[in-house]
Formats: structure tokens, C-alpha cells, sequence
């Protein structure tokens, strides 16, 4: 059990190599519940590690800045026609070198910098690129933001179109990324209509449920949707603009020249292969076994006494607010992480601890999911946590359930250990 196998790594760089093994090691032992994260395919792992590293192609298929395109071209044609296909799409720029480069190129094609921007504030579930004050998003452009209700836990939309009425933004982002339920989208694209904005759907959370068909499709609603490769969709770090023709070439001129410079031609490939992959029957299952998989952890964890927010959810995401325990999120992930269970601290809406010091814990099962932990394995999760989470500063009982994790994961493959 030594894995993975980097034999020219190894021999040439000893140290780069241990560092690699030892992240495999533990991502291998550790139950993964940061709900961004996930785990790619062995084919995945192979293309992000090809020669299509060592070219540069500085445009688009057909009008490139450099020779020797005969492989890329058809690479990233490949990878774009799949996205197309898979969301129903006309248009998909693949290019984007990540979540927040893609959400800045949207600014870039669509507003001017001091235009108004309206998205969900980053305390309340959103992203810093949805125009949160210390992004250059929030710094460059006027921002309004909204929340959710306090007693329900949910986006009010009679608030957000009050704003929007008020605010007049040019766009609107949905999406975000501690947002435990559904997002309505024909309601955003009604309110975007009506003040005339454009309304960006960020699905870099859902996207794998999304086209597993777990979650509503923003397509039809949202002329411009921007995600993540990298967390349900299972695929390279990396990220992809998709949208209606009225805006694809607004896009594509915003990611190059606008923000960006020559395309990662192996991140490319591996977003190709990811989007084969979740074409499939099996990707579909995995989607909605996501689904039962989060559904089964959020009962569980009522059943013990935690307070979720929303009650629950509809997606791979848990929202946990441990007032009621006691305990604050920062102490409670340090001791989940001791006990082999990775998450992360979080806010919770109207959280009134510091940023740095919240009160809640984010939760997601698109990882163990994929390593194949199944609904029955979720009352056994929510025991551990509970135990973990009252038990912070145990060392003794943190290193005994660490070692319980570690043996029920061992039963479980990962891609890339073998
Ligand atoms: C993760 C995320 C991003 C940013 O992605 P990076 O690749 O980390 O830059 C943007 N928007 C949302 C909603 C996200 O969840």
C-alpha cells in the first residue's frame, strides 16, 4: 500500500515526492466533508499530468496567436462541445483558470467598473466574487447584497427583488456557496427581467448534481452561468463559462484578451474527460446518491441535537450552527480534523461570533460519496461528529475515532491509491 505511483517524481525529487505520497496517504484515511472538495478519477489524475502542459495557445480554436495547434484545437473543442452537450448549452468557454477568474470575466463583459452588482453576501452563503467588500469584486464595483430570512434560513426573493428594484444592478449572481437548498431559478430570472439585468447563475457548488439532473438547471433561466470544475462535477481544478449565444461572445472576450492569457491545455483535457464521465448513467446515480447521502447525514445529525440551518437540505451541503453544543466552529473542525473527519468552520446567517471564529460547521458528501459510503453509513458519521465535537481537547478519544474513520475508509477505494 504505497501509492500513488510517481516513480520519475520519486527518483528525481525525493522530497516533492514524500509530500504527494502523504497527501495521498491522508486523503486516502480521512473522512472528507469539506463540501467543495471531492475525489477525481484515475483518468482525470492522467490527463492533468500530460504534455498538453507544455504548450501555449493564446486564443480560441481556429484563431490562435501561436503555431503547432493541431492537438489543442481539437482538445479544447472536445472539452467545450461536451459542456455544451451535457447542459444543454449553446455556448461553453472552457478556459477560465478557476471559480474566480470565471466570475471576474463576467464583470468584465458585463459591467463597467462603479456599475452596480447584487449578489448573496458572503456571511449569508455567497461567494466573495458575488461583489463581497473585500474582493476587488466589492472594491470596483457598487454592491448590493442579500441574505437570508432569519427564522426560515432561506433566500427571501421578495427581498431580493426589492433590492434589485431599488439597486437597479446590471447583474444579478445566484448561486453560492454554503447554501443548503435549492435554488430558484425562474424566480431570479423574473426578477433579473424586470429590472433588466443580467442574471448569472454561479452553479460552481452544484454543477455535478446539476447535470447528474439532482438539482434544477439554470439553463433556460440564466443567460450566463459560471462553475467550478473541481467540486460535484468531479472533474480538474479549473472552471467553464457557459452561455446563451446573445452572450458567448461577451465571454469569450472577457477570459481572453480581457483577463487572462494562455489556456491550461492539460486542466482542458482533464475537464474533457470529466465531462465524458459525468455523461453517464453511472454519474447520474452518483449525483443522486449525493443527494441521499447529505439527507441521511442532516437526519442523523438532528437526531443528536444539531441545529441545522434550514432545517436541512436539498443538496450535498449541510449547514450546522453549533450554538446549541456549546462550542464554536473553529474548535469544532480543529477537533474533527484530530479525529480523521475534515471539514470546515464556517458562518451561519446572522452569525454573531467573528468571521475567523464563527459559529457553524459546513458539511458536503460529494467526496465520500464518490469513495462509496452509502446513507446506512450516515448515523455512524453523525456519532463520530457528535462525539468529536464535544469531546475537543480528548486527545485520547479524538485519536481513538481516528483510527475507527481511517479503518472504515480503508475499505473503500480511492482513485490514485492503489
Ligand atoms: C468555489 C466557488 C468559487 C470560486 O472558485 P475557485 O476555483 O476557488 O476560485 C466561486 N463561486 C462559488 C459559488 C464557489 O463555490
Amino acid at each position: 500500500m504505497h501509492q500513488p505511483p510517481v516513480p520519475a517524481l520519486s527518483a528525481a525529487d525525493p522530497e516533492v515526492a514524500r509530500l504527494v505520497e502523504a497527501e495521498a496517504r491522508r486523503q486516502f484515511e480521512k473522512i472528507r466533508l469539506i463540501a467543495s472538495e471531492n475525489y477525481v478519477s484515475r483518468a482525470v489524475l492522467e490527463a492533468t499530468g500530460t504534455v498538453l502542459t507544455n504548450k501555449y495557445s493564446e486564443g480560441y480554436a481556429g484563431r490562435r496567436y501561436y503555431e503547432g495547434q493541431q492537438v489543442v484545437d481539437p482538445v479544447e473543442t472536445l472539452a467545450a462541445d461536451r459542456a455544451k452537450r451535457l447542459f444543454a448549452v449553446d455556448h461553453a468557454n472552457v478556459q477560465p483558470y478557476s471559480g474566480s477568474p470565471a466570475n471576474l470575466a463576467v464583470y468584465l463583459a458585463f459591467l463597467e467598473p462603479g456599475d452596480t452588482v447584487m449578489g448573496m453576501a458572503l456571511p449569508m452563503g455567497g461567494h466573495l466574487t458575488h461583489g463581497w467588500n473585500v474582493s476587488a469584486t466589492g472594491k470596483w464595483f457598487r454592491s448590493a447584497q442579500y441574505g437570508v430570512r432569519r427564522d426560515t434560513g432561506r433566500v427571501d426573493l421578495d427581498e431580493v427583488r426589492d433590492l434589485a428594484l431599488r439597486e437597479r444592478p446590471k447583474v444579478i449572481f445566484c448561486g453560492g456557496t454554503a447554501i443548503p437548498r435549492t435554488i430558484d431559478f425562474p424566480a431570479f430570472a423574473a426578477i433579473a427581467r424586470e429590472v433588466d439585468a443580467v442574471l448569472v447563475a454561479d452553479i460552481a457548488h452544484i454543477a455535478g448534481l446539476v447535470a447528474g439532473g439532482a438539482h434544477p438547471s439554470p439553463v433556460g433561466h440564466a443567460p450566463v452561468i459560471t462553475t467550478t470544475t473541481h467540486k460535484t462535477l468531479r472533474g480538474p481544478r479549473g472552471a467553464m463559462i457557459l452561455a446563451d449565444a446573445a452572450h458567448a461572445k461577451a465571454v469569450d472576450k472577457a477570459v481572453f484578451p480581457g483577463l487572462q492569457g494562455g489556456p491550461h491545455n492539460h486542466t482542458t483535457a482533464a475537464i474533457a474527460v470529466a465531462l465524458g464521465e459525468a455523461s453517464t448513467e453511472g454519474f447520474r446515480t452518483y449525483a443522486h446518491d449525493v443527494v441521499a447521502n447529505a439527507r441521511a447525514l442532516a437526519a442523523a445529525l438532528a437526531h443528536r441535537g444539531f441545529d441545522l440551518v434550514s432545517g436541512g437540505t436539498d443538496n450535498h451541503l449541510i449547514l450546522v450552527d453549533l450554538t446549541g453544543k456549546g462550542i464554536g466552529g473553529k474548535p469544532a473542525a480543529k477537533a474533527l480534523d484530530r479525529a480523521g473527519i475534515e471539514a470546515n468552520y464556517n458562518t451561519v446567517p446572522y452569525d454573531p461570533r467573528k468571521p475567523f471564529d464563527p459559529s457553524g460547521l459546513r458539511l458536503g458528501t460529494a467526496a465520500i460519496t464518490t469513495r462509496g459510503l452509502g446513507p446506512d453509513q450516515m448515523p455512524q458519521l453523525a456519532a463520530w461528529i457528535d462525539a468529536a465535537v464535544q469531546a475537543a481537547g480528548d486527545e485520547a478519544l479524538l485519536d481513538r475515532i481516528a483510527a475507527e474513520a481511517a479503518e472504515l475508509m480503508a475499505a473503500y477505494p480511492m482513485p490514485g491509491w492503489a
